[in-house]
């Protein structure tokens, strides 16, 4: 196995045993195979748009074979098993239409590509040694940058299919985002295409992820409404209990409506912690009650022993621990081998068997305090306050604004990133989202004037959210977003955030600090031209960097 998608990746050069995640070398290997099977299903996709033909089996699809190779997504080998057969089917049937559309229409078309042609082997250890031919390292040949760019095109698509795939749950999709990924998935498998064409390729990915971010707003405001400010517990109450993860809010809903009046409580876990804004979830169930712990990568710490059930929706699952596995289940693309698996995609689920666990397992035996967090500041809401913003920049009330948010994860050196939020002055307002608050969430830092200092603005996808604000000040104050007090701390770790830096960069966003360490998958010479470009620097410590951006 090769792979180096993620920030954690080993010696930040690249798996080759085992992944840092846990993800063994046959899965390793299923996964390149599955993502060579969609690359070749979206070569013939993108020849069938030409023709007319567009099919929405095939555009979900790929959304979700491409979301389930995430990081710490799924880990399950009989699930690509499925989807490398599924996609060949897909592939092979939709193939036979675009032929046939062109033939009828007096031209000819060949799909030479292997991708679009190979015949998956009839076992999953077949499966597994087609896998090695494909990986990210062949052809071995290939020249370093192009094989970066066309990792970076890659995972940056990754992004858009989680994103993607969470709004068409809620009933939004968007011709353009399908568009634009079969289009992309294809040219990563053209070897006529340079390093300019694919740089253009990669900065148009982030103009699609952020309408794709922004389909994925309408979709969860439409169905949930606008966050409002809203205050979350941290402790726990006496009682039977479910702990949801991840970030689908219809899974969530609809464990809510299913346990109405049983004596369950649902806390939130992870990047979960958000949802407690949105009115059409907070008001109407009594019973959603607070947030648990805190970012993915504690969960084993976490969930130890722990007497409630708990519900893996999206990403961020680790190998569970011995004294939680029998109380742990997934849903959606989310898998772990004989793992209880709740299955169906969007409505119609069924959770009885998490409720089922979690009513015989004792709960929480006594309520226990730990304070509270604020959620809840999305575009509307902080949009609603921003003459007095303006008026308090314009005071000198506040001095300058950072954006503060990414993922979490494992290393020591994600410490910065707490330390750099406790060490800003009194007059500077934090906006975060995404996991990556999980450092520092839970801190009293006061407010200016009312306006609250640190404003969680959501989950990773609400990166939206924070744009729309950054935009919206710029426009208040007459300039450019780079001429803003507002500076962008980042810290990434899987590829939802590669397609949020993307967005940025193709917004023209300069001077963003990131870190913990810089994507293995990234070539000096690419590097240089994200340098030169747009002046993307590495965090050093919070002292350098603070008197860098305040002087
Ligand atoms: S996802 Fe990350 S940790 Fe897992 S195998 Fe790939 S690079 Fe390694």
């Amino acid at each position: 196995m090769f792979c180096f998608q993620c920030e954690q990746t080993a010696k930040n050069e690249g798996c080759t045993k085992q992944g840092v995640c846990g993800k063994t070398d046959d899965v390793a290997e299923l996964q390149d195979l599955l993502i060579y099977a969609v690359k070749g299903l979206s070569l013939i996709a993108h020849e069938g748009r030409k023709a007319g033909i567009q099919e929405e089996a095939v555009n979900r699809f790929t959304s979700e074979a491409h979301f389930s190779t995430l990081t710490n997504v799924n880990f399950d080998r009989e699930r690509f098993f499925r989807f490398i057969n599924e996609c060949v089917q897909l592939r092979d049937a939709l193939k036979e239409k675009v032929k046939a559309k062109v033939k009828a229409k007096g031209g000819k078309v060949d799909f030479d590509h292997d991708a679009a042609n190979f015949t998956p082997a009839e076992t999953v250890e077949g499966m597994i040694e087609q896998g090695r031919k494909v990986g990210v390292l062949i052809p071995k040949d290939l020249n370093e940058d192009i094989r970066s760019l066309r990792e970076l095109l890659t995972y940056g698509l990754k992004g858009i299919a989680a994103y993607a795939d969470h709004a068409r749950i809620l009933g939004k999709s968007n011709p353009e985002v399908d568009t634009f990924m079969h289009k992309a998935l294809a040219a990563t498998l053209d070897d006529n295409l340079g390093a300019d064409e694919y740089v253009g390729l990669v900065m148009e990915c982030g103009q699609v992820n952020y309408k794709t971010m922004e389909l994925l707003d309408a979709a969860n405001t439409g169905a949930y409404g606008d966050p409002v400010p809203t205050k979350v517990p941290l402790g726990v109450k006496k009682g039977k209990a479910i702990i949801i993860s991840g970030h689908d809010l219809l899974d969530l809903e609809q464990l809510l409506q299913q346990t109405e009046g049983k004596g369950i409580d649902i806390y939130t876990h992870g990047e979960m912690l958000p949802t407690h804004g949105y009115p059409k979830l907070k008001e109407k169930y009594s019973h959603f009650y607070g947030h648990f712990g805190t970012a993915w990568q504690n969960q084993k710490k976490e969930f130890d022993n722990i007497p409630a059930a708990i519900l893996m929706t999206t990403n961020c699952i680790q190998r569970p621990a011995k004294t939680y596995q029998d109380r742990i289940f997934t849903t959606g693309l989310v898998g772990f081998p004989d793992m209880p698996h709740i299955p169906g995609t969007g409505k119609g689920k069924d959770f009885t068997p998490v409720i089922e666990k979690a009513l015989e397992l004792p709960g929480f035996p006594a309520d226990e305090e730990k304070g509270h967090v604020m959620v809840g500041f999305g575009h509307k809401t902080v949009l609603s306050l921003a003459d007095k913003v303006v008026g308090a920049v314009k005071n000198k009330d506040i001095r300058h604004f950072f954006l503060v948010g990414g993922c979490d994860g494992a290393k020591p050196g994600r410490n910065y990133y707490t330390e750099f939020v406790s060490k800003l002055p009194k007059d500077c307002v934090i906006l975060t989202l995404a996991c990556g608050k999980f450092r520092f969430f839970d801190m009293d830092l006061g407010d200016i004037g009312g306006i609250p200092r640190l404003l969680d603005v959501g989950q990773c996808n609400d990166a939206y959210s924070a744009i729309r604000i950054a935009t919206a000040l710029a426009d208040a104050f007459n300039c450019g977003v780079n001429d803003l007090p507002l500076s962008m701390i980042l810290s990434w770790y899987e590829q939802k955030a590669c397609a949020i830096l993307l967005t940025l960069l193709s917004l023209g966003i300069r001077d963003i600090r990131l870190g913990p360490s810089l994507p293995a998958f990234i070539t000096p010479n690419i590097l240089n031209v994200l340098v030169e470009k747009f002046n993307i620097m590495p965090i050093s410590t919070p002292d350098e960097d603070l008197k860098a951006i305040l002087g």
